[in-house]
C-alpha cells in the first residue's frame, strides 16, 4: 500500500511525496491505522525504522481535522523525549509533514533562555515536543497547560528511564486528562519499561518490529580486533580510505572524544565532537555541519547521540565497545536509516571481548570478524602520519639509554669507592 492510498488529508500526502516517502515502513504500516482510530499503541521499535513519521502522520492528520471542526486552542498533543537533539529533530519532522496544515508544532527544551519558548506558547501551539526538565518548569510557572491534551506520545521510553525520568513521567499524569490517547515507543523492553507502559496505556495495540534481532536489518555489521593503543591508527586509515563518507565514531567518554579528535587533527583529519560538555548552541551547530556534510566525521558519546537522525551516515565506527549491550543497538541505528544501507564496524580490543559477547548475546547474532593479517596490521601502523608516535618512541629510547648510562656510572663509582676502601 502506498501513502496516496491512505485516507489522509491531501497536505500530508503532498508533503510526504515531496520528501520522497512513497510507501510506509513496517512500523508505519502497522501503527498508522490504529492511531487514526484513536487506539493506544505500545510499540517496540528502534530508531531508523521510520517511527517518527509513524506517529507524526496520524497525529497531524487528527489535529488538523479537529482544528477544522472547532476553534480548538490549547496544547492537544505532547511528545515527551529524552534529549534536546531528539526534540529538535522530531519538531522538524512534524513541521515538514505538517506544512500547509493548521497544525503548529514547537519544541521546549532546557539549556536555552525560556523567554522565547514562553512567547511561542502564548501565541498558541497545538503540538509540544518537550524534554522533561524544561517542560515541568513551564508547567509549574503556569505557561504550559496540558488540561486539553488529547494525545500523549512517549518516544524512546527506554532512554528516558536510563536518564532517570521515571518519576517525571509518573508525575506528568497529574497534569494531563485521564481520557486521552497514549502512544508509547521504546527501542528495547524490560520489566520496568513494561510496568511504566502499562500504567499509561489502556487496551493498547502492541507492535513489535523485528523482535528477535533489534538491530536494523539493513546494517552490515563487522568487528576488527585491534589493540587499544592502535585504534587511532585504524581510524585514521579508515577515514583516509573513505574520505567521502559520512562517519559517526562512538567513544566511551567525553575525554576520549576530545582525545580522538586531537589525534585525528594531528594527521590532518577534521572531525567534530558531540558530548555532554558542549553547550546547546555548539551542539546544534555541530549537528548542522555534520548534516550538511561540511565535516564528514563526528565523534560522539552515547548519550549525546541518542535518537538523532542524520541522513546518509554511511558508517558507524564503534571506536570503543559500549558497556551496555543496548547502546550498541542505538549506535548502529544511526546508519541504515529508512530504506538506505549502512555499515557498522567495531574496534574490539582484548579488554573488550566480554562486552562484545554481551552484545552478541543481546542481539542474538554473532558479528562477523574482518581478519587482519600481521602484515596489514603493521601497514596500518606504518600508514600513520602521526609523528608524535615516532617522537614518543625516540624519547623513550633516549630515556632508556640515559638510565643505562646512569646505572653504569653508579656502578663504576661504587667500584671505585670499594677499591679505595680496600687500599686503605
Ligand atoms: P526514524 O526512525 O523516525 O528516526 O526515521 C529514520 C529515517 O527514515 C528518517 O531519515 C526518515 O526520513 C526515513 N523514513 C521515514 N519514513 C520513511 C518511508 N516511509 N520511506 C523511506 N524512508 C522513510
Amino acid at each position: 500500500m502506498r501513502f496516496d492510498q491512505y485516507s489522509l488529508i491531501p497536505q500530508i500526502k503532498e508533503n510526504l511525496s515531496k520528501k520522497g516517502l512513497k510507501k510506509p515502513t513496517d512500523i508505519q504500516f502497522k501503527s498508522i491505522p490504529h492511531i487514526l482510530k484513536g487506539e493506544d499503541v505500545l510499540a517496540i521499535a528502534q530508531t531508523g525504522t521510520g517511527k517518527t513519521a509513524a506517529f507524526a502522520i496520524p497525529v497531524i492528520h487528527k489535529i488538523h481535522l479537529l482544528k477544522m471542526k472547532k476553534r480548538a486552542s490549547g496544547v492537544r498533543c505532547l511528545i515527551m523525549v529524552p534529549t534536546r537533539e531528539l526534540c529538535i529533530q522530531i519538531t522538524d519532522v512534524f513541521n515538514d509533514i505538517g506544512k500547509k496544515t493548521k497544525v503548529i508544532t514547537r519544541s521546549i527544551f532546557g539549556g536555552v533562555e525560556q523567554d522565547t519558548q514562553i512567547s511561542t506558547l502564548n501565541k498558541g501551539v497545538d503540538i509540544v515536543v518537550a524534554t522533561p526538565g524544561r517542560m515541568f518548569d513551564l508547567i509549574s510557572q503556569g505557561y504550559l497547560k496540558l488540561d486539553k491534551l488529547e494525545i500523549l506520545v512517549l518516544d524512546e521510553a527506554d532512554q528516558m528511564l536510563d536518564r532517570g525520568f521515571y518519576d517525571d513521567i509518573k508525575a506528568l499524569q497529574r497534569h494531563i486528562p485521564k481520557r486521552r490517547q497514549t502512544l508509547f515507543f521504546s527501542a528495547t523492553i524490560d520489566e520496568k519499561i513494561k510496568r511504566l507502559a502499562y500504567s499509561l496505556v489502556v487496551n493498547p495495540i502492541r507492535i513489535q518490529i523485528s523482535p528477535k534481532n533489534p538491530v536494523a536489518r539493513n546494517v552490515d555489521h563487522s568487528i576488527v580486533k585491534v589493540k587499544m593503543d592502535d585504534k587511532r591508527f585504524f581510524l585514521e586509515r579508515f577515514i583516509k580510505e573513505n574520505d567521502e563518507s559520512k562517519t559517526l565514531v562512538f567513544v566511551r567518554t567525553k575525554v576520549r572524544a576530545e582525545r580522538v579528535q586531537k589525534a585525528m587533527k594531528r594527521v590532518q583529519i577534521e572531525a567534530l565532537t558531540l558530548h555532554g560538555d558542549k553547550n546547546q548552541n555548539e551542539r546544534i551547530l555541530t549537528l548542522e555541519k555534520f548534516k550538511k556534510g561540511e565535516v564528514n566525521i563526528l565523534i560522539a558519546t552515547d548519550v549525546s547521540a541518542r535518537g538523532i537522525d542524520i541522513p546518509n551516515v554511511e558508517y558507524v565506527i564503534n571506536y570503543d565497545i559500549p558497556e551496555q549491550a543496548d547502546s550498541y543497538v542505538h549506535r548502529v541505528g544511526r546508519t541504515g536509516r529508512g530504506r538506505s544501507k549502512g555499515k557498522a564496524i567495531s574496534f574490539v580490543s582484548k579488554e573488550e571481548n566480554e562486552l562484545l559477547y554481551a552484545i552478541e548475546e543481546y542481539t542474538g547474532d554473532k558479528i562477523k570478524e574482518i581478519k587482519i593479517n600481521l602484515e596489514d596490521y603493521q601497514d596500518t601502523i606504518d600508514f600513520t602520519e602521526d609523528t608524535s608516535q615516532s617522537w614518543q618512541a625516540l624519547i623513550k629510547e633516549h630515556d632508556r639509554v640515559e638510565d643505562n648510562l646512569k646505572k653504569i656510572h653508579n656502578k663504576r663509582v661504587k667500584q671505585k669507592i670499594n677499591k679505595n676502601k680496600k687500599k686503605r
